[in-house]
């Protein structure tokens, strides 16, 4: 069974960023909706097996896979948010970034071009891939489409139209514009620091 993430910040903290109204539907209804089918989907799995009964078999392995990503990259995203306190990667993390994106620029635009073109719904993630040793942007489908296997995400955008839309409608350059300033990098910085890096 897994649990939803107590939001570390009140509802209306992101503001004017990311607006009460929008964290409130996301946070309380979307994120509870992909945690709450997850543990459903776990629930059927442990039925079948029980009953040797396999016939969903291919629409749970799916719903595994659909809702179980949901409910991670969400967790992620709102831990990755925060009050609009500047923060930055720490030493360690921009030496890295500079290493594979030349400069903290170049990345912030790879970062922002990627979002403004993922397809339909689906995520803009910085993610580090152990098998390249090597820091990546990737556009995710859905939520758990276009991976690199083993990859470990360290910052994460949710560019599904639920995530801006009540806020930005269909202007996705000021909602992306707008997260730079909500991004809480010392969770980064963390996330980065626990690497296992060779
Ligand atoms: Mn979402």
């Amino acid at each position: 069974m897994i649990k939803m993430i107590d939001l570390p910040y009140p509802l209306n903290a992101l503001e004017p960023y990311y607006s009460k109204e929008t964290l409130d539907l996301h946070y309380n209804v979307l994120y509870k909706g992909y945690v709450d089918n997850t543990n459903k989907t776990e629930e059927k799995l442990k039925l079948a097996r029980l009953n040797n009964n396999f016939e969903n078999i291919k629409c749970l392995e799916r719903d595994l896979s659909f809702h179980g990503s949901g409910a991670i990259l969400h967790k992620l995203f709102f831990e990755n948010m925060g009050p609009a306190i500047p923060t930055n990667p720490d030493v360690k993390l921009m030496q890295h970034i500079i290493k594979d994106f030349e400069s903290y620029d170049k990345f912030k635009n790879q970062f922002t071009e990627a979002a403004k073109t993922v397809e339909a719904s689906g995520w803009c993630i910085l993610v580090f891939v152990p098998e390249f040793k090597k820091l990546e942007i990737l556009q995710c489908e859905k939520h758990q489409n276009l991976t690199l296997w083993g990859c470990q995400p360290l910052l994460v955008l949710d560019m599904w139209e639920h995530s801006y839309y009540l806020q930005y409608k269909t202007k996705r350059p000021e909602y992306i514009s707008a997260f730079w300033n909500i991004v809480n990098w010392n969770i980064v910085n963390k996330r980065y620091n626990c690497l296992e890096l060779n």
